[in-house]
């Protein structure tokens, strides 16, 4: 047994795969019947299957299976689902008090998070940062700080995009169904340019795709942006990794026209593509930089860090809410960070990326469904298609990951076409336990070939 990705000896949970029963199981089978009389059908589910304990790579069930996480409740935890630095910062907090709001009395650990952002976010210059609850509210005030600081009304985003489910960003997101459907009108000022996903415009070059972005931008007045928000990698839009080149000519764009450069690093950022942030990858540093997710390890809180002259823009009491930056939150991404530090996550993020491709990018050759093994560090996702022309197999994906859950692996879908299969195991699994899930995998693509 080789566990380099993990010290398994710190596991109270078993670290191994392990079915009972079916998956859902029984138990399972009769608390989502009982959910079904109790909460909103307008909630979806990926696999109806109810925790009683998660920690490292492993979720177990109510009904004692062991199955592996491939999801970490949509990057979130990143550690493990209850991992023990995150418990103790937070149960310490816990005696001591649960909330004050932010804007009734202070506690340190809000700036302790708001210094630890500006030291680590990219960009060598004074920045300043808000904290937050959801990612959705830290799209949402990006978009309040640029129209402050430059008093232009637009918000230019792409193909693709995702940036949330209220009402703002819902209109920021691209994909219709589930996130729009029936839920119009949208808010105005919203306009959307062409991404630069290299598997769906084969043959077209990054300028071309810059040419149209700034085509889109003079349509409306360029100098009536007030910010272009972009994710390095897209998530929910199905774990595209832009051309490469595409992010550095949004920089000069938003610097040519004096845009706000967003960076929504919510689901690609802390660590989960094998650097801190996303953008990293592509050396550009953004104006303002958004997380969440990962950022408190499953602690609701995001931030919107950036530059001083930006975040001091709006008038005092413009920011805030009752939750933001929730001292229990506060506490968690503190744990966060001293167990980034010394880069072993980083490292994990990394080695996550070279076993699962080695596992899947076999596939390209020995099956003609998948068209793309893509992304970066422990956010990689398999595009199904049909070789020759690239039509979407959202059927497959489906197929695909149901057959995953019988077994035992828990795997989400994503993608404009709901074609994409994506991987965010805790950057904590272990590498047996990482094989095996992929393993499971391998063989449930096979089956579907
Ligand atoms: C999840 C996500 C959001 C929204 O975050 P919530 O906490 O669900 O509001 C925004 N942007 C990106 C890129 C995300 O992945």
């Amino acid at each position: 047994m080789t566990e380099t990705l993990i010290n398994a000896t710190d596991r109270s949970l078993l670290q191994t795969r392990h079915l009972l029963t079916d998956i859902p199981g029984p138990r399972s089978l009769e608390l989502h019947a009982e959910r079904a009389e109790q909460v909103s059908s307008g909630f979806g589910i990926a696999l109806p299957v109810f925790v009683e304990r998660a920690e490292g790579g492993i979720v177990r069930d109510v009904d004692g299976n062991r199955l592996i996480d491939f999801a970490s409740g949509i990057a979130v935890t990143s550690l493990g689902a209850s991992n023990s630095r995150v418990a103790e910062r937070v149960a310490a907090q816990l005696e001591k008090f649960t909330h004050t709001c932010f804007m009734v009395t202070e506690y340190e650990a809000f700036t302790k998070v708001c210094s630890w952002l500006n030291r680590n976010t990219p960009g060598d210059f004074a920045k300043r940062t808000a904290l937050f609850t959801t990612g959705a509210e830290a799209v949402e005030n990006a978009v309040k700080i640029s129209r402050a600081a430059t008093g232009r009304p637009n918000v230019l985003v792409f193909d693709e995009a995702y940036h949330g489910r209220s009402l703002l960003t819902m209109a920021m997101t691209a994909k219709v169904n589930p996130y729009k459907k029936n839920f119009g009108p949208m808010p105005d000022h919203i306009v959307r340019a062409a991404s630069a996903n290299p598997l769906r415009n084969a043959g077209v070059r990054v300028e071309q795709v810059l040419e149209s972005v700034e085509s889109t931008l003079r349509e409306h007045d360029p100098f009536s942006f007030a910010a272009m928000v972009i994710e390095p990698i897209q998530g929910e839009g199905g774990f595209v990794v832009p051309m490469a080149g595409f992010i550095p000519g949004l920089r000069k764009l938003a610097d040519k026209y004096g845009i706000v450069l967003v960076l929504d690093e919510i689901q690609a950022g802390i660590g989960r593509t094998g650097t801190l942030f996303a953008s990293e990858h592509e050396q550009v540093a953004g104006d303002l930089v958004l997380t969440a997710k990962a950022l408190a390890n499953g602690v609701p809180l995001s931030a919107v860090t950036g530059r001083a002259e930006l975040l001091n823009a709006p008038h005092a009491g413009g920011l805030g809410g009752t939750y933001a930056g929730n001292p229990l939150a506060c506490e968690a991404a503190l744990a966060v960070f001293e167990q980034l530090e010394d880069g072993v996550l980083l490292a994990n993020a990394r080695r996550i990326e070279q076993v699962v491709r080695e596992v899947l990018e076999p596939l390209l050759d020995s099956t003609s469904i998948v068209a793309q093994v893509r992304g970066r560090g422990a956010m990689l996702a398999v595009e199904f298609a049909d070789r020759g022309t690239l039509v979407p197999r959202p059927d497959l994906a489906a197929k695909v990951s149901r057959d995953c859950h019988s077994q035992g692996v828990i795997t989400l879908t994503c993608g404009t076409h709901g074609n994409v299969l994506r991987l965010l195991p805790p950057l904590v699994i272990g590498e047996d336990l990482l094989r095996d899930g992929l393993e499971v995998l391998s063989r449930a693509i096979a089956s579907a070939a």
